[in-house]
């Protein structure tokens, strides 16, 4: 089946072709259908299996021009890299278009983009924080929306933007298309949907924890963070079809870490990228890493879910990440979009827990590879697995009522201890669910 099928209009047809964009992945043909019907849309995809395309194309097909540039499709994201991301493969298929799409995002200046968004856009793409930002700013108008996407909502939703989202429901239409993508279906998005979807038709791309086939898996078990290095070294020598290397760290400080040991040897060729960095270092990182100029990116889980880099060859997972479903993620960003890709994994044994559930999530066991024989099995241990140092727990005796040391008991109301009860906990009492302050403007 090609996108024939879609019976697209010419200057979509057009902008596909210019992409060399033929056959339809699996999201793309199921959802198509159903968005056109107008129906609510929950789409279970990771990234990887051309989720975008999946909203964008039909929605584009959908859309009327209008002069005034009242903005009729909201796309909300989590990271501003996902705004980018999204807004570039908007651009790409609305080329022949009289289309105006625009992102928002934090950590840039919001004036300048309240000021682009006064010139109308018909798509607006943007991080929730930002969008209402600009909401309460008084420069957005968010009545004119018509259809609405939350992308990778399981991210938004974990990072705590639950009640952003709320307010921004509250500034849109009654009467909308609502579409969501959620790489997994968590007691979360089920909330979520439930709330604010009219029974949507739930399309999935694959089941939930179910890897790509056309990522190879593997893994080593290895002791700790000087041994992953040597190995590193050894898998860089041996293996020149590694062109393309995106490895994952689960902390900024390992990433920084790590970036500063890799350099001494492989100078010029690794970068690394994480929410410390500021905005022109991280795409400076990507370009170079997308240009081919760096072999390897080191990244962060949450900086590293909007990029969309082609051909990435290997995946390294140098650690493991907490959760299960985002070590879906990360080997998620190789074998995109129907091409075979490798994802290797370090397991140490602090790992082991994780491990476990990363297996038991996907039903599925990661083949392991035994360590090489030149391999240099370190001892010496960095700072963060070194075991932690308990401190000794020195009893005090407290003098006794009644002993004859100078001890006079408190009058009553010397006796009162301050208790600290947290926001979270009061509400915790008072509702019997836990309550954040922003809920408090909650209008249901
Ligand atoms: P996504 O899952 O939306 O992040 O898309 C992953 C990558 O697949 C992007 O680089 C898209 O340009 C590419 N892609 C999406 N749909 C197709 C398709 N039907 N054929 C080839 N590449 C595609």
């Amino acid at each position: 089946m090609t996108f024939k099928a879609f019976n697209l209009n010419n200057p979509l047809w057009n902008a596909l072709d210019d992409a060399g964009i033929s056959i339809p992945t699996h999201i793309q043909k199921e959802t198509f259908p159903v968005i056109m019907s107008g129906r609510d849309v929950l789409g279970i995809a990771q990234t990887g299996t051309g989720k975008t395309l999946a909203y964008l194309l039909p929605l584009l097909k959908l859309w009327n021009f209008n002069k005034t540039r009242h903005t009729s499709v909201l796309i909300i994201v989590p990271t501003r890299e996902l705004v980018i991301q999204v807004v570039e493969t908007a651009e790409m298929l609305a080329k022949y278009m009289n289309v105006v799409v625009r992102g928002v995002y934090g950590g840039t200046n919001l004036k300048t983009q309240a000021y682009e968004l006064a010139e109308g856009c018909d798509i607006l793409v943007g991080t929730p924080g930002r969008l209402l930002d600009l909401g309460y700013h008084g420069s957005l108008n968010l009545k004119s929306i018509k259809k609405l996407v939350i992308d990778e909502v399981d991210e938004m939703l974990s990072l705590g933007f639950r009640s952003q989202l709320q307010h921004i429901f509250d500034l849109l239409p009654e009467k909308r298309q609502n579409l969501m993508f959620s790489a997994t279906m968590t007691d979360d998005v089920a909330q979520l949907l439930e709330d604010e979807f009219n029974n949507p038709e739930s399309i999935e791309a694959a089941p939930s924890g179910t890897p790509l086939d056309n990522i190879h898996q593997l893994a080593y078990r290895i002791p700790n963070f000087n041994t992953k290095l040597n190995l590193l070294d050894i898998l860089l020598d041996a293996h020149p079809e590694m062109t393309k290397i995106l490895m994952f760290v689960s902390t900024k400080a390992l990433a920084d870490a790590l970036f500063h040991r890799m350099e001494e040897k492989h100078e010029g060729k690794i970068g690394v990228i994480h929410s410390n960095k500021d905005q022109n270092y991280r795409f400076n990182a990507v370009n170079s890493f997308k240009n081919g100029s760096y072999r390897m990116l080191i990244a962060t889980d949450i900086v590293a879910r909007g990029i969309d880099i082609e051909d990435v060859s290997h995946v390294i997972n140098f650690d493991l990440p907490e959760e299960p479903q985002n070590y879906i993620h990360r080997i998620g960003r190789t074998g995109r979009a129907d091409k075979t890709g490798e994802a290797i994994t370090f397991i140490s044994d602090f790992d082991t827990e994780k491990h476990a559930a990363i297996e038991d999530f996907m039903s599925y066991v990661i083949p392991q590879q035994p360590l090489p024989e030149n391999l240099e099995i370190s001892d010496i241990l960095i700072e963060a697995e070194k075991p932690e140092i308990k401190m000794k727990n020195v009893l005090i005796k407290l003098p006794q009522v009644g002993d004859n040391s100078a001890f006079h008991e408190k009058k009553s109301k010397n006796q009162k201890v301050n208790i600290k009860i947290r926001y979270k906990d009061k509400m915790m009492a008072k509702y019997g669910k836990p309550k954040t302050r922003g809920q408090k403007k909650k209008k249901k």
